[in-house]
């Protein structure tokens, strides 16, 4: 039977419903996913003098091989490497430690042992590895004292395919090991299986690219390292490439037919004036200006907005979106604010009703907990277009909420893209502009990529009057002086945040950290004052009330868990401590130091963390020390971690990149200009050079395009 790309893993020779089940693991679901799983590295494989081995020549491809490679002794293994070794098995042997039973096999060339030692005896493996056999076994090279050892090393009995110098070391999970992966690929190779290529052939030749079946098959089992580089760049260039193009392709059908607004607005006059009178001498800050006059622009043209505003937490998004809402009820639409928490909404909706209901616009509340009865009312007057401005939680878009005749939608996302949420709203059919604000500024690199169908408005200023916040990095014991500090803001009557971690995996444990906190502060170093706590596990109302103490300055500090790291707005808190800020990565911490500046006061950020830490914490709170811009920090961000953790942390539901380098901006955006300029011409891709193009994204990248629904 002829194995096609898109065949199911589980047929294929050698794998089977319990191999299949682990691959899907590793995302692999059908051939071409494993074909185009990426080596992590590549295990050089020393040759190592043996007789025995000189049995296990097959044919010639052998003996040439063992000719290029140069042959090495056991004795001069050297710690850290990483091999494969063959020889023969002259010892056996269990040792017991405090712990169990150790497997222990001594491997001999003739010029030095090496021990695999197992730290799981079966009595299977005694049988299996016998005194005077010949084994190949892998792993990283250990000293044991004199000894040369390999831990839990890949062992086996037969030399499998010994033709290859370096051999991939793949991700692995389970029981699955590298030279099982590999001899199924390299069956799978073997079947001469047909690899298409999804490149016109002439952007192959104006970029000197490998053919995509060279490529896939080097990729495995590369004749040097050296070339692994053009196989990696080839497959780059092709996911970027072929991304970029669904981009533009989506961004040609989703610019026609908006909604045109009305030029101008009486209402958002009106509201600004009010803003003024109450707070004199008040103004748009440049960056406003611009940012209102690209929103404005795209909703009177008739194409359809969709527009990410990104601006540092503090920079006024908020104002803006809310101009841009009350123009686009001034033409009769429906306007709907979507936040990410109801803790969020309730803010917006307060906040902002106390404008609205001066300058005549009706707006309403929805939420999960809403109860029945003010739910209907609610409902209908969404229904009816009584309700001009709309703000909620995700509850908007769930269940049966009609809207008369929505217009615009503003979705906070603060720091999480809610890629999901908007692709929900995009099924419901109502597709109105729409404008995104994040306060995660994200490195250019990234936003050229996966917002490429989006406009990006910027605002890179903060409000006048607004003073940097000072951020300082103390060692756990050095916290008598911390709350020292704390306590001297707190006598001029500030307030002040402790905040706590919580990390998913040891939620329980997290908890009980800040629950004991609090009861300890409480009784010691804040005896004299108001301590509160807040943690995501208690209920909705009972939260509330503690925020609203906080509001109000009936408490004065507040312990907390990242809860408060959303959008909480409480001017007259002028420091914050956050304990174990090592394990909080650097946009979190951005996030979180941004509670603060609400107000006029001067504002003080205290990271603290043990004195021994990693090398990466280290970097990360030094950086964040001196760094106070969030468009630096990201790219700091994404430098340090790396595309792929950074981009796996920040979101849910983009697509995964195995090859493309993220962070080489000229590279995007050259491969950007390439897609679009091929859109441009053939929208349709109906032109028989760009074949390959079409077909591919019809084959291997028709999943990835879902995310794209989303922007
Ligand atoms: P974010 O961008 O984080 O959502 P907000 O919109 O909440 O920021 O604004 C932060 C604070 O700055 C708010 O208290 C807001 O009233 C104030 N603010 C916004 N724009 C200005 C301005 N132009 N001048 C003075 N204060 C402003
Ligand atoms: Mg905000």
């Amino acid at each position: 039977m002829k194995l096609a790309l898109s065949d199911d893993i589980q047929y294929v020779k050698g794998v089977g419903p319990e191999v299949a089940k682990l691959f899907k693991n590793l995302g692999i679901k059908v051939v071409e996913d494993l074909l185009t799983l990426s080596p992590r590295r590549y295990a050089e494989k020393v040759f190592i003098k043996d007789i025995q081995n000189v049995q296990n020549i097959q044919n010639i491809e052998d003996i040439q091989d063992m000719q290029n490679v140069k042959p090495e002794n056991l004795s001069d293994l050297q710690s850290g490497k990483e091999v494969r070794v063959s020889g023969r098995i002259i010892e056996t042997g269990i040792k017991h430690t405090g712990s169990g039973k150790l497997f222990v096999v001594k491997i001999s060339d003739g010029t030095g042992v090496i021990s695999c030692v197992f730290f799981h005896y079966s009595p299977k493996m005694r049988e299996r590895f016998k005194w005077g056999l010949t084994v190949s076994a892998e792993g990283t090279v250990s000293n044991w004292g004199w000894d040369l050892q390999l831990i839990n090393p890949d062992i086996s009995l037969a030399v499998s395919d010994e033709r290859d110098k370096y051999l991939p070391v793949y991700p692995l999970t389970g029981w699955l090991t590298h030279s099982r992966i590999r001899k199924i690929i390299r069956a799978i190779l073997d079947t001469k299986i047909e690899i298409p290529e999804t490149l016109p052939a002439y952007l192959i030749e104006e970029r000197h690219l490998l053919s995509r079946e060279t490529a896939i098959r080097n990729l495995h089992f590369p004749p040097n390292i050296e070339y692994v580089k053009s196989v990696r760049e080839r497959l780059g260039f092709e996911e970027l490439f072929l991304l970029e193009i669904m981009v533009a392709l989506r961004k040609r059908e989703i610019q026609n037919n908006g909604i045109k607004f009305q030029k101008g607005s009486v209402l958002a006059r009106k509201f600004f004036n009010l803003l003024t009178s109450e707070k004199p001498g008040f103004n748009l800050t440049k960056a406003q200006t611009r940012v209102c006059w690209e929103i404005f622009t795209d909703m009177e043209s008739d194409k359809k907005m969709n527009r990410l505003l990104q601006g540092d937490v503090g920079s006024g998004k908020t104002i803006v979106a809310i101009l841009a809402m009350l123009k686009a009820i001034e033409s009769g639409y429906q306007a709907i604010l979507m936040a990410p928490t109801e803790i969020l909404a309730e803010q917006h909706y307060f906040c902002l009703n106390q404008y609205l209901s001066k300058i005549g616009v009706e707006s309403s509340l929805l939420m999960g907990k809403t109860p029945k009865k003010a739910r209907d009312k609610i409902l209908e007057d969404i229904k009816s277009g009584k309700s001009q401005i709309i703000i909620g939680t995700h509850a908007l878009i769930e269940g049966k909420v009609e809207f008369k005749n929505p217009g615009l939608i503003v979705i906070d996302e603060q720091h999480k893209f809610g890629v999901a949420q908007r692709s929900k709203l995009m099924e419901k059919g109502t597709l109105p502009d729409t404008l995104v604000l994040t306060a995660t500024p994200i490195p250019r690199s990234l936003s050229l990529i996966f917002y490429g169908n989006l406009d990006i408005s910027i605002i890179d200023e903060l409000p006048p009057g607004v003073k940097p916040i000072t951020t300082k990095w103390r060692y756990e014991n050095e916290i008598e002086e911390v709350w020292k500090f704390v306590i001297s803001e707190l006598l001029i009557g500030h307030q002040a945040y402790i905040v706590y971690p919580i990390i998913e995996e040891s939620e329980k444990l997290d908890l009980k950290a800040a629950q004991e906190a609090y009861e300890t502060l409480k009784e010691t170093a804040f005896k004299e004052f108001k301590v509160g706590l807040l943690h995501g596990r208690m209920k909705s109302d009972e939260k509330a009330r503690v925020m609203e103490d906080f509001r109000k300055g009936e408490i004065q500090v507040l312990v907390a868990t990242t809860i408060i790291e959303v959008g909480i707005d409480v001017p007259n808190a002028s420091c914050m401590v956050i304990e174990h800020s090592e394990r909080f990565g650097l946009a979190q911490l951005h996030q979180l130091r941004g509670r603060l500046n609400r107000g006029s006061k001067k504002s003080y950020c205290i990271l603290v963390s043990p004195e021994n830490i990693s090398e990466l914490s280290r970097e990360r709170l030094s950086t964040i020390e001196q760094e106070s811009d969030g468009f630096k920090l990201s790219e700091k961000d994404l430098a340090l971690r790396g595309p792929g953790d950074f981009l796996g942390t920040m979101q849910h539901g983009f697509p995964e990149f195995k090859f493309a380098n993220l962070t080489n901006v000229k590279f995007i955006s050259e491969v950007k200009d390439i897609a679009f300029g091929i859109v441009e011409k053939d929208p349709l891709l109906k032109e028989p050079q760009n074949e390959p193009i079409a077909k591919a994204l019809k084959t291997t990248y028709a999943d990835k395009a879902k995310f794209l629904t989303a922007g």
